[in-house]
């Protein structure tokens, strides 16, 4: 620049092509562009060329620092990369000013759509929900595109590109790992949050101040079918937050099914405990049992019959309903625990010993019986003793273990 005479006319071709004074504020500059490109798109049936130089113009005029260069060196300075960037594609300018195609239907350079984030929501559900099947009114909060600026987040519809990201969403910083190494990482602008572009604080949509969204409560009724299992999944598609330029993500509840206190799913049977008295599992029993849909089952042995400790019985047709097959049904099992009397009287003993079968009879003579040593049985907690057992095993090995490590050491220092 040094001994050349700038020349005059080339600072002030942008201002003519888009018919505004050199002083014009940006909101002049918007306005302009807006309406000379509307009017000069091709797709309109305006010149490209004209079309071309509008955005070119524009996009300089709008850019502060671009700005500055034209307006002290004029055209060339641009074109000699000191505002960096220069000839970006008048149809993406064209976009991202109106946020999309103005006139409607798919543009053939439309960007591509990003796909919003589904969000998911468990579900607590009792095993009688799943029995019964159920449905339940859910009330969530979740962003809509703003009605009044149709997602723009401005009053005119216009929007800038940020100057964070020079309109890319992205900013990147290097890192320096080594004298010769540097690591580079991209990551989404925060002044744009991602979108690539800001909104003039006057111009904001009052609606949404700028946001482009706004919350809305939605109440979502989810039907729970008979049958369903725990953590199956129901989806309401295109009903996640909304975003411009995103297909909604889906609203997915997953289904979480609390503990009942008397029965147990698993998969379509259930299982159910009961527990007998000594006289009931010898002499036979009659009980109810309410099921999940509220119905009175009468349950009861068979004439005769002797149910033994730990037995198990079950019922067709009485478990859980077929997922979107309700009408058929898994199995009801019955847990049996027999509760025996902690003692006996001697009359007691007697008057069962009477009824029962004999005792074997013993082999010995008491002579023999003399002969042998006597013995006391005490009461354990045989799942406790079995703990304690293992515990002291996995100890003892342990400590093996170290030892032998601790000695393949030494052997490694003396080699
Ligand atoms: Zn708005
Ligand atoms: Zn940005």
């Amino acid at each position: 620049m040094f001994g050349r005479a700038p020349k005059k006319s080339d600072n002030t071709r942008y201002y003519e092509i888009l018919g505004v004074a050199k002083n014009a504020s940006q909101d002049d500059l918007k306005k302009a562009y807006r309406k000379a490109a509307i009017k000069n798109h091709p797709d309109k049936g305006g010149d490209p060329e004209k079309f071309k130089e509008l955005a070119q113009a524009y996009e300089v005029l709008s850019d502060p620092e671009k700005r500055e260069i034209y307006d002290q060196y004029g055209e060339d300075a641009l074109k000699e990369g000191m505002g960096g960037g220069g000839g970006h594609d008048p149809f993406d300018i064209f976009q991202s000013f109106f946020g999309g195609n103005p006139f409607g239907g798919g543009s053939s350079r439309g960007r591509r759509q990003r796909r919003g984030e589904d969000v998911i929501h468990p579900l607590k559900v009792s095993l009688e929900d799943l029995y019964n099947g159920t449905s339940k009114k859910l009330s969530l909060s979740r962003n809509v595109i703003c009605q009044k600026c149709k997602g723009k987040g401005s009053k005119s519809g216009a929007s800038m590109k940020c100057a964070g990201c020079q309109g890319s969403g992205m900013k990147v910083s290097i890192r320096q790992l080594g004298p010769s190494m540097i690591q580079q990482m991209q990551h989404p602008c925060n002044e744009c949050k991602g979108t690539g572009e800001t909104i003039n604080e006057k111009d904001r949509c009052p609606q949404c101040k700028g946001e482009k969204v706004v919350q809305e409560k939605k109440v979502l009724q989810v039907v729970v079918e008979k049958g369903m299992q725990n953590g199956q999944k129901i989806t309401f598609p295109g009903e996640a937050d909304e975003a411009p330029d995103t297909v909604t993500g889906d609203i997915v509840f997953v289904l979480q099914q609390k503990d009942h206190p008397k029965f147990k799913r698993k998969g379509d049977d259930l299982f159910f405990e009961h527990t007998l008295s000594l006289t009931e599992a010898l002499c036979g029993f009659q009980f109810v049992l309410t099921h999940l849909d509220n119905r009175q089952l009468l349950i009861k042995s068979n004439p005769g019959e002797v149910v033994k400790p730990d037995q198990f019985k079950a019922i067709n047709d009485e478990g859980m309903p077929l997922y979107q097959r309700p009408f058929m049904r898994g199995k009801l099992y019955i847990h049996f625990t027999v509760d025996f009397p902690d003692s006996l009287t001697p009359d007691q003993c007697k008057a069962i010993e009477a009824v029962l079968p004999p005792r074997p009879a013993s082999q010995l003579t008491d002579m023999e019986l003399d002969e042998c040593e006597e013995t006391t049985l005490h009461d354990v907690n045989i799942e406790e003793e079995m703990r304690r057992k293992q515990a002291q095993a996995q100890e003892a090995y342990e400590e093996d273990e170290e030892a032998r490590g601790g000695a393949q050491r030494v052997q490694c220092a003396q080699q």
